[in-house]
């Protein structure tokens, strides 16, 4: 059996992250498996085909959710990367970190480390920012952060508009204030995607210390006592073991708790009720599931807009050529019309809505006349609640590891998140209704004008209801072994050598997009794998291997 000093299981936004800071140091053995194949697909290098690659089926797991009373036992689609990159290979490639309070609040819980000041130096790390090197942002680090052009058409009209409604325009999600309206960064590298596979992997994968395995699916984490020591996995039709002088676990939110639990971690009526044996009885595991409750609205556009024109099959060549020579042009871009963080609760002392506009069907689409007819000019609303208290879960539909795990959202399932449900699709009609932006709009797609009482409302919500599809917290790191799963260490309860190392650790999920947290999770837990304090990995003049560097 062959023997490493880590294992990691998942190629995602963490296990890249990790493989990389892991094999730096060139006395470890580092395995990397992932169970799907490789990124090298174009429909994954192009930002613009971000959306149909998130639902290709042969980029995912193909997950969807249980059916819950609540969003109208609707089943909702969970995409979730299976390729190296995992998530950040299919994703939005929106830069965000959330707001300094939701790690502040991490910290207030009892978990030394965590606080915003404390992680500030890991998001630091991982990012070349566009702005270069300031307080807030680093400018020699893996991942390229680069910032979004503004439609001058579209742009300085919603910027009047939340002006007019009493917001600030900001240049910078993460400098001062999240609260206002602004273009977000983005995650790209010279026109293409940049996922924690292009930034962390591809520059150190000539390493004799690092081995990354593709197609193996991990089947359960092995066991010696209290000990963790190597995992089963299946690659090419056959079992394999690997010992592991620790293990961890970057399988995501959904697939981490998943593997816990087939590895007899978890709850143990539950387990023996599926015929699990029981290794550790961790009743947190799987529990906690979290994610951005989203109100998605539609409205039509009062004169033509430039995305539509885009998409015309002639100009779509045209633009594909532009960006195959050098990555220039729309295909690179996201065609964003604003974001905003906002307090639309009662109470909030920190934003708790993130609100996004882009001047983009849902159904967009290549057209030509003659041909087909394209989607239309549209422009597409979402927002979602930052701190919903809904809770959902992660729990075995099988012992067999290729089941897919049962995921329940538990959106709307309280008062609480229904009526701020309800004060988002308000503020978004609010917003549209206010000039210059209610200039741009003919009239209401979606919901429409038909919708207006609470009655209807709330039917509308229980229909359409979505998620941001950040799903946290399943593996959540806390000091009570009774109620989380991992401790300040992300060691899980109770165990050695096993750790979990990917968004599933959140406490609670943070105010903004995930991506960037879990990079920066999977930065400072390389340090604690390693053994090193943020003082001394910070004070040392070796820098890892990134791209500035080869
Ligand atoms: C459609 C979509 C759009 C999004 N847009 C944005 C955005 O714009 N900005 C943003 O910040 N966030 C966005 N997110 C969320 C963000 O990408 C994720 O939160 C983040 O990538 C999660 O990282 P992770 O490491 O926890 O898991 P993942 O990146 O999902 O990694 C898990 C990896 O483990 C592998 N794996 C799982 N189980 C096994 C097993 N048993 N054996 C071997 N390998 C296994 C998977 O194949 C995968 O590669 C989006 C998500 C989706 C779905």
């Amino acid at each position: 059996v062959d023997s490493y000093d880590f294992v990691i299981v998942g190629a995602g936004s963490a296990g890249c992250v990790l493989a990389n800071r892991l094999s730096a140091d060139p006395g470890c053995r580092v395995l990397l498996l992932e169970a799907g194949g490789n990124d090298r697909h174009p429909m994954i290098r192009v930002p613009l085909a971000w959306h149909p690659a998130s639902e290709a089926t042969r980029f995912g797991w193909g997950y969807d959710t249980e059916p819950e009373e609540a969003t109208a036992d609707r089943r909702l689609d969970q995409p979730r990367g299976r390729l190296l990159g995992g998530t950040s290979s299919i994703n939005g490639m929106m830069y965000s970190r959330g707001n300094r309070s939701d790690y502040d609040s991490w910290a207030q819980e009892g978990l030394a480390g965590w606080s915003y000041d404390d992680v500030l130096p890991y998001f630091r790390r991982s990012e070349t920012n566009w702005r270069g090197d300031t307080a807030v942002h680093g400018a020699d680090g893996p991942v390229s952060v680069v910032r979004n052009p503004r439609d001058p058409a579209i742009y300085p009209a919603m910027i009047a508009a939340a002006q007019r409604l009493g917001f600030a325009e900001l240049d910078d999600f993460h400098g001062t204030a999240q609260d206002g309206f602004g273009m977000p960064d983005f995650t790209v590298r010279r026109g293409q995607r940049e996922s924690s596979a292009t930034a962390y992997l591809a520059p150190v994968h000539g390493r004799r210390n690092l081995r990354v395995e593709t197609g193996a699916r991990v089947a359960r984490v092995l066991h010696d006592g209290r000990r963790a020591s190597g995992v089963e996995y299946r690659r090419g039709g056959r079992t394999e073991h690997v010992a592991a002088g620790e293990v961890i676990l970057s399988g995501g939110a959904f697939n981490s708790p998943q593997l816990l639990l087939l590895s007899g971690i978890g709850a143990a009526d539950e387990l023996a009720a599926v015929d699990v044996p029981v290794w550790h009885d961790l009743p947190g595991v799987g529990r906690n599931l979290q994610d951005h409750p989203l109100v998605p609205a539609v409205f039509e556009a009062s004169r033509p807009l430039g995305f539509e024109a885009l998409m015309r099959l002639d100009k779509l060549a045209l633009s594909s050529l532009r960006w195959a020579l050098d990555g220039s042009g729309p295909l690179g871009e996201a065609p964003i019309s604003v974001q905003a963080y906002i307090r639309n609760e009662p109470g909030s002392t920190w934003p708790d809505t993130q609100f996004q506009v882009s001047h983009v069907s849902f159904q967009a689409r290549p057209w030509f006349p003659g041909w087909r007819k394209g989607a239309g000019h549209q422009f597409t609303a979402a927002a979602m609640q930052l701190r919903p208290q809904g809770r959902g879960s992660v729990t075995l539909r099988s012992a067999d590891p290729a089941a897919a795990p049962c995921i329940r959202l538990g959106l709307l399932a309280n008062e609480h998140d229904r009526q701020a449900a309800r004060n988002m699709l308000r503020f978004i009609r609010q917003f549209f209704a206010t000039s210059p932006v209610a200039e741009l709009v003919a009239g209401e797609v979606f919901p429409g004008p038909d919708v207006n009482d609470d009655k209807a409302i709330d039917a509308f919500l229980r229909n359409t209801i979505q998620t941001g599809m950040h799903p946290t917290s399943s593996c959540a790191m806390g000091t009570d072994p009774a109620t989380s799963v991992v401790d300040a260490s992300l060691r899980v309860h109770g165990l050695d050598g096993l750790r979990v190392v990917d968004a599933s650790v959140m406490p609670n999920i943070v105010s903004g997009n995930t991506n960037a947290p879990t990079m920066m999770i999977a930065e400072k837990a390389a340090d604690l794998l390693l053994g090193r304090t943020a003082a001394a990995s910070f004070a040392s003049s070796e820098r890892p291997m990134s791209h500035v560097e080869v």
